[in-house]
């Protein structure tokens, strides 16, 4: 059986008041817990990672970064390893968000090289992947997903040094989501080519929605079959929105 796990991807947010007050609650609330049924991953912006790891110390929170470098170290200014990451107290980083991959024309084949960057820094690698809402309207979408699995995804990936993240562009920070069978659809369709790679490992891997996740609609995501958490932007920004998510498991 997969343990849930609930993301937050801070993105470009937050000073060090902002965090201190986001970890302290969401410590708290976690600590307060006998026995979670759920993991809970924060991924503030680089510039905090090692501030959010020392306070989240002893909670059982988690803590990554949001992207890393494919080497492990050279002449690359303004780029984060991540062996550096994983020094400052990182145990995940996400790699191939949309944003990245627009922004920073991020190909399937850098994804692959910075998460397998990643996992051989012995960090699990959040590699996400999602249609575009042109690709989803000319019907593309299971091609498209299953294109960027095959592509994203090292062979030397695990179910437990990588987690899958389904985040279709139109969904994110737009208060559109797809309908919850379009999203059980585009996972079990995730799930089969990881197969590809994780043989029967692949029924252990987890595979987080992504995209305008709150907490009126996180229970209708979290509640499928092959949906083993979220990966939430706006909504892990405030403790009591994410919690809130958090409890729908
Ligand atoms: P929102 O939850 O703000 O839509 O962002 C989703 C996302 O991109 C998480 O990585």
């Amino acid at each position: 059986s997969r343990r849930p796990l609930i993301a937050g991807n801070w993105k470009m947010n937050g000073l060090r008041a902002d965090a201190d007050l986001l970890v302290s609650g969401l410590a708290a609330r976690y600590k307060a817990l006998s026995a979670p049924a759920f993991d809970m991953l924060l991924c503030p912006p680089a510039t905090l990672v090692a501030t959010v790891a020392a306070q989240a110390a002893g909670s059982g929170l988690k803590v990554g970064g949001q992207d890393c470098h494919r080497n492990e170290k050279g002449a690359h200014t303004g780029d984060i390893s991540a062996w550096m990451l994983r020094d400052i107290g990182a145990g995940y980083v996400i790699v191939g968000h949309s944003e990245r991959r627009q922004d920073h024309a991020e190909t399937n084949a850098v994804v692959k090289d910075k998460a397998q960057a990643a996992q051989a820094a012995g960090l699990v690698a959040v590699i996400c992947i999602g249609e575009t809402e042109a690709e989803r309207d000319r019907g593309e979408t299971l091609r498209v997903v299953a294109d960027q699995v095959r592509g994203s995804m090292p062979a030397g990936s695990t179910a437990e040094n990588t987690v899958l993240a389904y985040e279709p562009v139109w969904a994110i920070g737009t208060g559109r989501t797809p309908t919850p069978d379009d999203v059980a659809e585009v996972h079990a369709e995730i799930r089969k080519v990881a197969a590809e790679v994780l043989g029967s490992a692949a029924q252990q891997l987890k595979i987080l929605y992504g995209g305008s996740v709150k907490p009126s609609n996180a229970m209708e995501f979290l509640g499928l079959t092959d949906v083993d958490g979220a990966l939430v932007g706006g909504a892990s920004l405030k403790v009591d929105d994410f919690w809130a998510i958090a409890e729908a498991v």
